[in-house]
């Protein structure tokens, strides 16, 4: 029996595959404008980490967590079911929070969650993320959530919508998980079990619960916001004030919460209702308590991460492109051995020069070849026999239009090339992803050659 790819899992094909590396590398460079590095942690971590890290009374450390026993049983771990447990584990490891602070890290990694694989969810899935640590500032979450803003409008994404919330610290969420537990006791015989459990640990997951019934009896439920001590009270306003500031616009969203001990304050998620069921793209907050929780000194922080299928969906939806890579500049056809290594010696040299440039290795007729090179979607073409040797002349052809010229292959096929790939690449960036981006894009790139 054939074997087949594990439920909720995804695979890549070549010919989608620069939608991935167009998207990574766009979010990562967007984040470096905004002094955020790139740290790469282990894909699996000792349990323990994300029993403290993600919390024990979560559904994705209860329910959905892919464990690996070590050799002989020994040592228990899992698969990372997200990146920041372990951003924080390689921080404090690292001592990388004794260095100049803010430390700002960003990450795109797998993920893995036991989850009912359906549209958008999935049971390896990739997240961008981002974390800052060391900041208090109200700054710091108004600038993160700008980056994802940044993003989004790089992209050209529209009708997404931003839902921020508080949810407090240490000392008024308690009188807030109070009134809630006051609430929902009146409703014990109505709340699904899952709700129950939660009513004593965690009340505030509540409010998260997908089930129609719970989510009935918390629309009525007392709002967070009314609950805020004045010093968060004070840093939600000058976190509203600086979105307003920055033109981003927000709605305020009692219901987003993060349930764990370790979210303080600011909460925020973006919003699609065009991708489906699982229309949250991008998930953050502070979370000023869990650096203490996995045993470093107390350390503000905060952080979201972006998942990149839903991302890659919503592009789907709104018919958004992203500019394909040629897949070959040239393609040399040849008939006969001499202009068959000919092909191959000018394809290495050119290769050299940075085009992609294929030759026959497939023992074809030049026909086939021709055939070949239209499928690949080859710019242009050449083709070498006894004769082009001779005289050191070829046509080259340009595939789209058709039109052919004679050059001398040895000497102007590298500024041939150049002139028509610049062409092409800053027609199609142009065209596909509007002024602005084409123009920061192309920035980036001279950066890099120069
Ligand atoms: P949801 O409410 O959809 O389950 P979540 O609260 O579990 O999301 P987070 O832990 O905040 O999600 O993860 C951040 C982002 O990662 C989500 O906003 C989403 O884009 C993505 N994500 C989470 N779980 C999955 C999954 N199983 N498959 C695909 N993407 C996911
Ligand atoms: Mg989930």
């Amino acid at each position: 029996m054939a074997i087949t790819a594990p439920r909720g899992t995804q695979d890549v094909a070549p010919s989608d595959s620069y939608k991935w590396q167009f998207v990574e590398r766009t979010v990562l460079e967007t984040a470096a404008l905004f002094g955020f590095r790139e740290i790469r942690t282990p894909t699996f971590e000792q349990i323990e980490l994300f029993q403290r890290g993600v919390g024990n009374t979560t559904d994705v450390v209860q329910k959905e967590m892919f464990e690996v026993k070590g050799q002989k049983g020994k040592d228990i771990f899992a698969l990372k079911p997200e990146g920041t447990a372990g951003v924080v584990r390689a921080a404090l490891e690292n001592g990388f929070l004794n260095d100049a602070l803010p430390l700002k890290v960003c990450y795109v990694t797998p993920c893995f969650r036991h989850e009912r694989p359906q549209a958008g969810r999935l049971r390896e899935f990739h997240q961008f993320g981002c974390e800052a640590f060391g900041s208090k500032s109200p700054y710091a979450d108004v600038e993160l959530i700008s980056l994802v803003d940044h993003i989004l409008k790089l992209f050209g994404v529209k009708n997404i919508s931003l839902n921020i919330n508080s949810i407090g610290c240490k000392t008024c969420r308690a009188e807030y998980h109070a009134a809630l537990q006051a609430y929902f006791a009146q409703y014990k015989d109505q709340l699904c079990d899952t709700c129950l459990e939660r009513l004593d640990k965690n009340p505030m997951r509540i409010l998260d619960c997908k089930s129609p019934t719970c989510g009935e009896i918390a629309e009525n439920a007392p709002v967070v916001t009314d609950y805020l001590c004045d010093e968060c009270k004070a840093h939600f306003t000058a976190v509203k004030r600086g979105l307003t500031k920055l033109g981003i616009a927000y709605v305020v969203n009692p219901k987003i919460v993060r349930g764990l001990d370790y979210y303080t304050k600011t909460v925020f998620e973006f919003v699609s209702s065009e991708i489906g069921a699982q229309g949250t793209v991008v998930g953050g907050g502070r979370y000023d308590g869990l650096v203490e929780e996995l045993g470093g000194k107390p350390a503000p922080a905060l952080g979201f991460a972006m998942g990149i299928e839903r991302f890659l969906l919503l592009f789907d939806a709104q018919g958004i492109e992203l500019p394909k890579p040629s897949v070959c500049d040239l393609y040399i056809g040849s008939i006969g051995i001499p202009a068959g290594e000919k092909a191959m010696e000018i394809a290495d040299k050119l290769r050299t020069e940075g085009f992609s440039v294929q030759f026959d290795i497939m023992d074809r007729s030049v026909k086939a070849q021709m055939k070949y090179a239209n499928k690949l979607g080859a710019k242009m073409s050449m083709i070498l026999g006894d004769n082009e040797l001779v005289t050191g002349k070829a046509q080259i052809k340009d595939m789209a239009t058709g039109e052919q010229k004679e050059i001398d292959f040895e000497n102007e096929l590298v500024n041939v090339l150049y002139d028509a790939a610049l062409a092409a690449e800053a027609d199609a960036l142009a065209g596909q992803l509007g002024e602005d981006a084409f123009k920061r894009i192309m920035q980036l790139g001279n950066e890099k050659t120069e």
